[in-house]
Formats: structure tokens, sequence, C-alpha cells
């Protein structure tokens, strides 16, 4: 076993501290926002409005989720297991609190809305028959407790069953049946319930690699028949790119990108996606820019880039500081609000009048005079400039500003990691920003290598190392300022391990990515 030693400890003490505390805040901040006025947008079947979860343990499994949803569209969750594809489609599903944020179905507010009032359907990867009923019974069952005649119930199942071509086995009981059977009565059982969104979790999850290319083609054939919307969970990216009219890609709790197939795939907006989605994944190297070429070794003759690429890069700089600095002062207000809940609070009366003095107690006893020096205030003065002053809506005003920064630059004698990690990254963004000299990440897609057998005009040449023929292509292994690459190529002619090779980046397709944030600049 590992051996954690003390620092270790005292850090994941430190994180539990922050996380708990920063749960509580969003408790506390959903109390009062859920009291706001909800206003859903009626382009939509259903929206996410900045959507977090945090399950008791502290552990937070979805940050800001926020998609909008449109009636008939086929939505992909897809992400690596435990990204929070389940926890959020189980909030859909009202199987799962929100922690935070706002739900709206059928353009109602939905947060608190009862799972059998929510019209879906859910599939799941264990398909969950009862196995005591036949598949008929199972699928009848949604309605049959619901007390539906049974005429129509019986009208309703034969249509399922004829979809789903499951005819001959309405008698049966699930264990008379394969894997792929069971996921169809499943799928039967959710069309056949009164329901306007079918929510799948990992339905194929449990069939062999045939089936589940068969079946990934019947659902979607079966969505575009139904008048229904769908969302779908799956960690595959394949199952995302074939069957999504749009994708949400997820990784660690984030979303990282939204965006029909083509988009995800052609303008990946980070590192993650674009080595998440395509296979073989993308080629990754670090690059260096320098007079507006990139450089990927003293030794390979470098790429020059279009006129303002440099610009480009610097202005992706300037709007990610300037995005960071305002998560920085987000995170302020946030303070100055744990401040006031917790202790600022009895300062002001019911009245919304400062009590004198409680405030000059409050900064005698709570601030410190190194952190106020900072500020350019003593406390003398802030007791004299604030507490003495008779205009308490000034004094309000004044001392929140002088508060917000106080509790930031306390947060940040204490090392709180969040803020530690955000001035890190405008530090280096600065600095990189600054620099002659820059670090880039640059993709290129297996397919976007060119074979090129003009020697005049090739940019690389390295040797095969591996030559793997998948019929009608190659897959060429080989390497690049000892970076592991792939390229996929056409087999017209015959390709032999330890030939030299040469060839080219197809320009137009090469992605670019910041080495800090790992973010694709466009
Ligand atoms: P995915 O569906 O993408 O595999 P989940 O939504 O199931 O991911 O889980 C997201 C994160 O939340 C994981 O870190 C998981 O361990 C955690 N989690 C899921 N369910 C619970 C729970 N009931 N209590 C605490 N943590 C949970």
């Amino acid at each position: 076993m590992k051996r954690i030693s003390k620092e270790e400890k005292l850090k994941e003490k430190k994180i539990y501290k922050e996380n708990e505390a920063h749960h509580n805040d969003l408790i506390k901040l959903e109390k009062e926002h859920s009291k706001e006025e909800k206003i859903a947008d009626p382009n939509y079947i259903i929206s996410l409005r900045n959507i977090n979860k945090i399950y008791d343990n502290h552990v937070q499994a979805v940050y800001d989720f926020n998609l909008d949803i449109k009636k008939n569209e086929f939505i992909v969750f897809v992400g690596p297991s435990g990204c929070g594809k389940s926890t959020t489609l189980r909030m859909i599903a009202g199987l799962e609190d929100i922690t935070y944020g706002d739900l709206f179905m059928y353009q109602k507010y939905a947060n608190n809305l009862l799972p059998k009032d929510r019209k879906i359907g859910m599939v799941f990867q264990s398909y969950a028959l009862y196995p005591h009923m036949t598949v008929f019974e199972n699928m009848a069952f949604a309605l049959s407790v619901k007390h539906v005649k049974k005429d129509i119930i019986e009208k309703r199942v034969l249509e399922a069953a004829k979809i789903l071509e499951i005819e001959e086995y309405l008698d049966r009981k699930p264990n008379q049946l394969s894997g792929g059977q069971c996921q169809r009565v499943a799928l039967g059982r959710a069309i056949v319930a009164d329901c306007d969104v079918l929510l799948m979790d990992e339905p194929l999850s449990n069939l062999d690699a045939k089936l589940r290319v068969t079946m990934r083609s019947e659902i979607v054939k079966l969505h575009e028949a139904m008048d229904k919307t769908t969302i779908y969970v799956t960690h595959d990216q394949t199952e995302a790119m074939t069957m999504a009219n749009r994708i949400v890609v997820m990784s660690k709790g984030y979303v990282q990108q939204i965006g029909t197939p083509e988009e995800i795939f052609n303008h990946p907006s980070n590192v993650f996606v674009a080595t998440f989605v395509g296979s073989p994944s993308m080629n990754i190297i670090n690059v260096k820019l320098k007079d507006n070429k990139l450089i990927l070794d003293e030794n390979i003759s470098p790429i020059i880039m279009e006129k303002d690429f440099t610009t480009k890069v610097n202005n992706y700089y300037l709007r990610e500081i300037e995005r960071l600095n305002n998560i920085l002062e987000e995170y302020k207000n946030i303070l100055l609000l744990r401040e006031k809940e917790r202790r600022f609070k009895k300062i002001i009366d019911v009245e919304g009048k400062i009590r004198i003095d409680r405030l000059t107690k409050y900064i005698k006893k709570e601030m410190s005079e190194e952190i106020l020096s900072n500020l350019n205030i003593s406390k003398q003065n802030l007791i004299e400039k604030y507490v003495k002053e008779e205009h308490s809506k000034d004094i309000i005003f004044d001392l929140d500003k002088v508060l917000k920064e106080y509790l930031y630059l306390k947060e940040k004698q204490e090392n709180n990691i969040k803020i530690v990690d955000i001035l890190s990254n405008i530090e280096k963004l600065q600095n990189m920003k600054n620099s002659e000299e820059k670090q880039l990440i640059l993709g290129i897609r297996p397919e976007n290598i060119l074979l090129n057998d003009d020697t005049t005009n090739h940019l690389f040449t390295s040797k095969i190392e591996l030559a793997e023929l998948l019929g009608s292509e190659y897959f060429i292994h080989f390497k690049l300022a000892s970076k592991e690459f792939i390229a996929k190529v056409n087999a017209k002619k015959k390709m032999n391990s330890n030939e030299e090779i040469k060839f080219n980046f197809d320009k137009e397709k090469m992605h670019i990515f910041d080495s800090i944030l790992e973010k694709g600049i466009y």
C-alpha cells in the first residue's frame, strides 16, 4: 500500500475543508436562488442552467452544467467513467437532487417535479426487467399501474413489439431471452409508457460488439420514427459520434464541449476532447512558436504559420487572463457573502443599520493588521473612516469593498488551493504572452498526415516502425521529434517496416492548443 506523507494528509484535509465550505456555500446560495422568479425559454423542451451536484460526502460530481435541448433532439453525454454523465441524467430524471441550478422541463421549473410527473422513460445498462413477469407484462407494467384500459395497453404493447421485432417473445420471461432481446424489451417498456423524453444510461454496454453496432442503428431509427426527445449516456465515443445530433463531452464533472459530431471532431475545444474523439487518437506534440514558425525539434524544418498567427495566439492569452480574473472576482463575492452569513450579519440590524459597537469589535478582533496594511488602511483608520461616519449606506458600500479584498487576501495567505492555482495560471499566461518563444501543443489526426513522394515538398522524413494493414488502409507507426506518431494512409502501395517515408501535415487540419490550459486556439 502507498504510504501517505504528513504533507499529503494535510493537503487532503485542506481540500476536504474547502470542498465542505464550497458545498455549504452552494446550498445557501441555492436557498436564496430558488426563491427568484424562474423563466423558461419556450424554444426548448429541457433546459439545464448552471446545474451543480455535490454528494453528501462533498464530492462534486457536476460543475455548472448548461444545456438547452430542443424537441426531438438526440443528445449524447459522453466521457470516461466517473465524469458525471449518469449523475446529470439522474438529475433530469428526478432520481437525484440538484444541489444548485435550475432545471426546466416542458417550459416549467422542474427542480422539484416528482419523477412520475416528468413524462420520461428510462433504459438502463442492467435492463431492470421484472423476472417474474412475461415480456408483455413487463412492457405493459407502467400503463397497468395507471389503470389504462386493457385494449389500449394491448394495442400499444403490440405496436412497440412490432417496431422492436419482439412480437414472438411476448409470452416469454426475461430469463428465456438473450441480452439483446432483454434490452429491446427494456426499450419497448420505455416507449410504451406515456413519455416525451427517453433517458438511456449505457443501454448497450452489456451486449457484444456486433450486437452493439446493430442496436446502435436500431435505436437511432426508433428515435427518428417516434415523436420523442432522447438523452443517451455512453463512455464510447464511436456511439456518441454515430448516434447523436449533439454531443456533450464531459470530463471530471465539467462539460468540455457541446456540439454536433462534426463540430466536436473538427474543432475540439481542448486537448482532452481532441484526443478522446476519433480513432486512432489525434497525434499530440509539444512545439515552440518563434518568429511565427512552429518548431518541433532543432533537426526538423519549422512549419511557417499564416501571417497573423502570433497575434491570434497573443489575443488568446489576453482573453484567458481576463476570464480567469473574472473568476477570481466572482470568488471574492462568494467570500464576502460567506462572511456576511457567518459573522458580519450580526453587525447590521433588522432595519439595515450598522451596529457601530459591533462593527468596531469586528474590525478590532477579526481583521489582521498585516493584511490591512496591504490594503493601505490601518485598523484605526478603518474604524475612524467608516465606523464614525453616520451614513450607513455609504459605509456598507465602502466596507464591502474593503472587506472583500481583506477576505481575499486572507484566503490567499492561507494558501487556498483554488486561488493559488488560478493565480499561477494567470502568471504563466502573462509570461507566455510576453515571451518571444511560446510553448504550444500541436495536434494532427492520423488521417491528416499526408504521404509525400515529391522530395522537394516534404516536411519530414522518418522510418516506419510498424505498418499495420487494415484492409483498405495502413496505420503507419513512426517517430517524430522522439514522439510516437500514427498516420492513417490509403493502402494503394505496399508499405514495410524500416522503410523511409516522407510526409507532410495537412496544414489546414492542424490543431493548436495552449500548453498551460490545453485549450484550442482558433
Ligand atoms: P459517470 O456516469 O460519468 O460514470 P457518475 O455520474 O456515476 O459518473 O459519477 C460521477 C462522480 O460522482 C464519481 O466520482 C462518483 O464516484 C461520484 N458519485 C456517484 N454517485 C455517488 C453517490 N451516491 N455518492 C457519492 N458520490 C457519488
